[in-house]
């Protein structure tokens, strides 16, 4: 008998009972701009911040209206500017290269390796010609490149590095949690990713003079004294008369929801990693199908995960695709010459000068990526690896 799966792939947990009541508080007292409080109050968002930064060790945070809202402000913090060119993975997510351009830069585009991190060798030979210095580092589906290379690497010839961590918010390499090696982080809180307010982000830096710019760009109005995490007043003395309002902010409604799923993130991230590693055994030795090998020195986040079909070619991939649906599996494919709902490639954003990268197109071409919300239990997932199984099997 074919078996089917019954679960929703978009369906994550309820905002806890803590986050509710948080919310449901800020609610009945009305003051939900942050810098709404009464006398000796320090408001959900700067405490917040100041969970946040103690969270991933960073000197300094700051929470803002979306992840994507997070790279472009720090892009402008680090001073990129019009017509800069600047590094980026060519597998990412679209808010990546939109965050470069909404500061009028331009996206230069570099090769990922089959581990699906940025190609370090393509990195260096892209950096010489494009004269960029800035490298928006995005650790696509939680897949993180070897951190000290990199690093090494970017500290060497005067890269500065800025981490979108919108899928490694609670993971980490080699025991670093992931947004602490580059200059700044971003993070988002969005529904798909690992804490959830409907929209969100964070910036975390321990450089006292880039926060003070993010700060006052996010909208703090002269307002900033009024943050936790954020660096001595007399660092804004030098920026606040140069550095413009651009709004962001989040709010305390959102904050109140995020703290308790800030505080339970450790014990997500075990849960996801349960379900992703249920999932990885159940596709492991299927012929045709690669898994793909994390690095013992990535802590990682499972909450999606990709394999690659390197040889079936496009029918076969259709008929997998298809074939999953059928039994409740969603799988999403990276190589479909049409953008569809989140997935998209670089060769979809048209507004960036044209780049080619035959080994990413290599890639993911036969790359598949499917969520892990954690609705799902790990029978759930041993039926899923099953049903893929079958079907690649089939194809
Ligand atoms: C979701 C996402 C972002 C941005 O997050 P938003 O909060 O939706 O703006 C950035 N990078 C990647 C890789 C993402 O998936």
């Amino acid at each position: 008998m074919t078996r089917v799966f019954t679960g929703s792939f978009t369906q994550q947990e309820p905002i806890p009972e803590a986050g509710i009541e948080a919310a449901l508080a800020v609610l009945r007292h009305g003051r939900l701009h942050r810098y709404n409080l009464t006398d000796g109050e320090a408001g959900e968002v700067a405490l917040l911040e100041e969970e946040f930064a103690a969270f991933t060790g960073a000197a300094y945070a700051l929470a803002v209206a979306s992840g994507g809202y997070a790279m472009g402000c720090a892009l402008r913090a680090v001073g990129v500017g019009a017509g800069d060119r600047v590094l980026s993975n060519g597998f990412t997510l679209a808010p990546v290269p939109g965050a470069i351009a909404s500061v009028g830069a331009e996206p230069v585009f570099v090769e990922t390796t089959e581990a699906l991190t940025i190609d370090l060798d393509d990195l260096a030979g892209k950096a010489r010609d494009s004269g960029a210095t800035v490298l928006l580092l995005s650790h696509m589906r939680g897949h993180v490149c070897d951190m000290d290379a990199l690093m090494a690497y970017c500290d060497e010839v005067g890269i500065r590095v800025i981490e979108d961590c919108a899928h490694t918010m609670g993971g980490g390499w080699a025991g670093t949690p992931s947004g602490r090696h580059g200059l700044v982080a971003c993070y988002s809180t969005q529904t798909y990713k690992h804490i959830n307010s409907g929209e969100g982000g964070f910036l975390v830096s321990d450089d006292a003079e880039v926060m003070a710019r993010a700060i006052i760009l996010s909208g703090s109005y002269m307002l900033y004294p009024r943050h936790r995490a954020r660096p001595p007043v007399e660092v804004f003395e030098k920026i606040k008369w140069v550095t413009p309002n651009i709004s962001g902010r989040m709010d305390n409604l959102r904050a109140a929801i995020l703290r308790p799923q800030l505080a339970d993130l450790p014990r997500q991230v075990a849960r996801w990693n349960a379900l992703y590693r249920t999932v990885e055994e159940g596709l492991r030795n299927t012929p045709g199908l690669k898994v793909i090998e994390r690095d013992p020195r990535e802590d990682i986040v499972g909450s999606s995960i990709q394999f690659l079909l390197p040889d079936a070619g496009e029918a076969r991939i259709a008929n997998v695709v298809t074939g999953c649906k059928a039994r409740g599996v969603e799988l999403k494919w990276f190589g479909a010459e049409e953008p569809v709902a989140f997935t998209s490639r670089y060769d979809s954003w048209r507004y960036a000068a044209p780049q080619r990268l035959p080994k990413t197109d290599a890639i993911l071409a036969g790359l598949m990526d499917m969520r892990l919300p954690l609705t799902f239990t790990p029978d759930d997932c041993r039926l899923i690896a099953e049903i893929i199984r079958e079907e690649v099997m089939a194809a």
